[in-house]
């Protein structure tokens, strides 16, 4: 591609951008790197419109770089918590924790020292260090892959390094040159794979990049990006524990790194494992009714799919010194502090409804 075209598709680019693409998202028209890089590690993997609240309240929480390094471990897993990808939250914490103690509390405005930051790739450091410092560099998220595979009809499946090394190149060959159209060129990009170059049947009609993109002209554009070749999707089960005294709950915390590392959890238990002695030997849960099993509950992690099989036990009587290590007992009304999994939240938001339902189905 001539230094003409590569000009060309961004100019074509910003100038859409500029009258089509989104302009009013929290996290943009403003300049500051800490507020640009949390959205950048939120909207990972996840939605626009999933992001904006839990966006809303961290910033509420934690206003700036100092407040997010200076907070304990557990505050800043409960205003993540639900948005899943939680290596994502401890990340974040380290890397806030790093510009404090190693850039005096600024994201340093160059891509190498950006990605040396816990959680920030390539394509997110190019994306703060355009949107902050004007910076012109590439950015490659999941729908940028898109948009440039289509562009240029780059085969094969874009998570096969040999194919990312090419979307790469041809990332680079279509930076603007002026470094004050960087802000537009780079949301530009995002906003064409988020609102036109979609997934399943593209608006072509309304595309600024339309006239040379070779998967329109061959016809192709089903066809690429190739899809993701297909694996069969593992299956594990869990057995948990939901051992109740009063009105209190036994949670324990996830060990980092694992699934849900850092957030509270119910204790696990061995599949074979009688639930009543193992309250009672690690939980100094004694005096307790027979277990009733709840309704398995099916959870699905990208890489495996996760069964929990959870045994409730209601003890008359419990011995806190007995208790291991990182477990707690929390009361009902103080359950939306801690930081749950998804399901485990879901489930005791229904408690005791579930219970009750459980027990007339036994
Ligand atoms: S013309 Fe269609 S396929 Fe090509 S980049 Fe635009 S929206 Fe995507």
């Amino acid at each position: 591609m001539s230094s003409d075209d590569t000009s060309s598709f961004a100019n074509r680019l910003i100038t859409w951008q500029r009258v089509h693409g989104r302009n009013d998202l929290p996290w943009q028209n403003t300049r500051d790197a800490y507020r640009i890089w949390l959205s950048e590690i939120m909207l990972q993997q996840t939605q626009v419109t999933t992001v904006l609240p839990y966006y809303a309240r961290f910033l509420e929480r934690f206003p700036d770089v100092l407040s997010l390094a200076q907070a304990p471990d557990d505050d800043v897993m409960a205003y993540w918590a639900g948005l899943g990808y939680y290596s994502r939250a401890r990340n974040l914490h380290r890397a806030a924790q790093q510009v404090v103690g190693q850039h005096g509390g600024h994201f340093p405005p160059s891509v190498d020292l950006l990605v040396a930051l816990p959680g920030v790739g390539r394509s997110t450091a190019a994306a703060i260090a355009a949107f902050a410092y004007d910076v012109i560099a590439p950015i490659l998220d999941g729908n940028v892959k898109r948009v440039l595979a289509r562009h240029a009809a780059v085969e094969g499946f874009p998570g096969v390094s040999a194919v990312e090394k090419k979307l790469w190149f041809e990332a680079e060959t279509r930076l603007p040159t002026s470094a004050k159209n960087m802000v537009a060129y780079t949301q530009g990009l995002m906003d064409l794979g988020a609102t036109i170059c979609v997934r399943s049947d593209p608006r072509c009609l309304l595309c600024p990049i339309a006239a040379d993109c070779a998967a329109r002209i061959s016809g192709r554009v089903d066809e690429i990006p190739a899809a993701r070749p297909s694996k069969v999707v593992p299956h594990r089960a869990q057995s948990y524990l939901l051992l109740t005294h009063a009105d209190q709950i036994l949670l324990v915390k996830r060990p980092a790194p694992g699934i849900w590392g850092g957030l509270w959890c119910l204790p696990e238990i061995g599949a074979d494992e009688d639930a009543e002695v193992a309250a009672h030997i690690r939980h100094g849960a004694s005096g307790s009714n027979h277990p009733v099993m709840l309704p398995p509950i099916a959870h699905a992690f990208t890489h495996f799919r996760l069964t929990l099989n959870i045994a409730h036990l209601s003890a008359d009587c419990v011995e806190p010194r007995a208790m291991q290590p990182g477990a707690m007992w929390i009361a009902r009304s103080e359950l939306a502090k801690a930081a749950l999994p998804k399901p485990i939240s879901r489930l005791l938001a229904s408690y005791p409804a579930t219970l009750s339902k459980a027990a007339a189905g036994s």
